[in-house]
């Protein structure tokens, strides 16, 4: 049977990936400090190590305990906004306890090492759609993490033989859609589940983060990937491990600005979004639209949720089940 390794596994998208493992029947153990992940997100099936990243002898343990045929390593800080004003707390819990990690999973003999990187390490792209080979400028500490950890995999596949993935995530949204899983992060920060909440009445209105972008109708353009597609991207990439290391940008080649966002809930809910017009974010680019011909051609990816209204749908339904995200039980 195989057995694997997935830090902060009880995190957002790491907690969907768990779930597509335990549905294969593979033996899973969970590594998560349970500061931003749940406990109710782990599976029965899955065995859960509540340690931090930081705790050495907790993850020398819990890799002692191996062998794994992969790790897959999803534990992090992920605000880009926070980390502009924490760099040095981005860089150190992020890119110094990913090498260790990486470190242990070397001298434990771990062959395949999967790991969650983001688009923000592209910054203000030249270009859209952002294939794996654009310019590299980390638009934040954030980014530049990722970017540390992934340069360490490249040293540790050339003079270790430790196989990765270094899987670049644009914007990750949407809910399981068998309807146990969702997004609950504390504070949370991201767009569709603060829209949604909007509409629901639960929050105040939506703050739309600036309407003077260069863009059609002024506001920002994501590519929205829903956390499932995500989640089976891993099992593909994990496949090519076999062979050789692989990098690749997870999107569905397809941007969408705030305000069409805020008319996806409103299609979706059938109601009206309450929503006010602020100032930019910070560090916020104007566009950020993936390509990711490179997975689909070598591995076979082929995402279920490509459309807007079913990444949003499958978002809303869960929150509105769970009022209190995982806090409703
Ligand atoms: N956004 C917004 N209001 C909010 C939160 C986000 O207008 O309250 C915008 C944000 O400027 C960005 C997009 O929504 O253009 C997606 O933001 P999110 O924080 O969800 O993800 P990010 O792109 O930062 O990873």
């Amino acid at each position: 049977m195989a057995r694997f390794l997935v830090t902060g596994g009880a995190g957002y998208v790491g907690s969907h990936l768990v779930a597509l493992l335990a549905a294969q029947g593979a033996e899973v153990v969970v590594f998560d400090s349970l500061r931003q992940g749940h406990r109710a997100a782990v599976p029965a099936g899955a065995r859960l190590v509540v340690a931090d990243l930081a705790d050495a002898g907790a993850l020398d343990a819990t890799l002692a305990d191996g062998p794994y045929d992969a790790v897959f390593h999803f534990a992090a800080l992920s605000l880009v906004g926070e980390s502009m004003a924490q760099p040095m707390r981005y860089l150190l819990d992020n890119a110094a306890l990913g090498m260790r990690l990486i470190d242990a999973c070397i001298r434990h003999g771990v062959p395949r090492f999967i790991l969650s990187s983001t688009a923000n390490l592209f910054g203000l792209p030249d270009s859209v759609p952002i294939a794996e080979d654009a310019r590299i400028a980390p638009a934040s500490p954030y980014g530049e993490s990722k970017l540390m950890i992934e340069r360490a995999l490249f040293w540790a596949d050339q003079l270790h033989g430790l196989r990765s993935a270094c899987l670049r995530y644009f914007n990750a949204a949407g809910a399981d859609p068998a309807g146990s899983l969702g997004e609950d992060h504390d504070p949370e920060t991201h767009l569709i589940p603060l829209v949604i909440d909007a509409a629901l009445g639960r929050r105040p209105p939506i703050t739309v983060f600036g309407t003077d972008y260069p863009t059609l109708d002024g506001t920002c353009i994501r590519d929205y990937v829903h956390v499932t597609d995500l989640g089976h991207a891993h099992l593909c990439a994990l496949r090519q491990l076999d062979r050789r290391s692989v990098t690749y940008n997870l999107g569905n080649g397809q941007g969408h600005s705030v305000r069409e966002v805020i008319a996806s809930v409103e299609r979706v809910l059938g109601r009206p979004v309450p929503a006010v017009f602020g100032d930019r974010r910070a560090g916020d680019p104007p566009v950020l639209v993936a390509s990711s011909e490179r997975i689909k051609h070598e591995a076979g990816w082929s995402p279920q949720f490509a459309d807007l209204d079913s990444i949003v749908g499958t978002a809303a339904r869960w929150r509105v089940a769970h009022p209190s995200g995982y806090g409703s039980g």
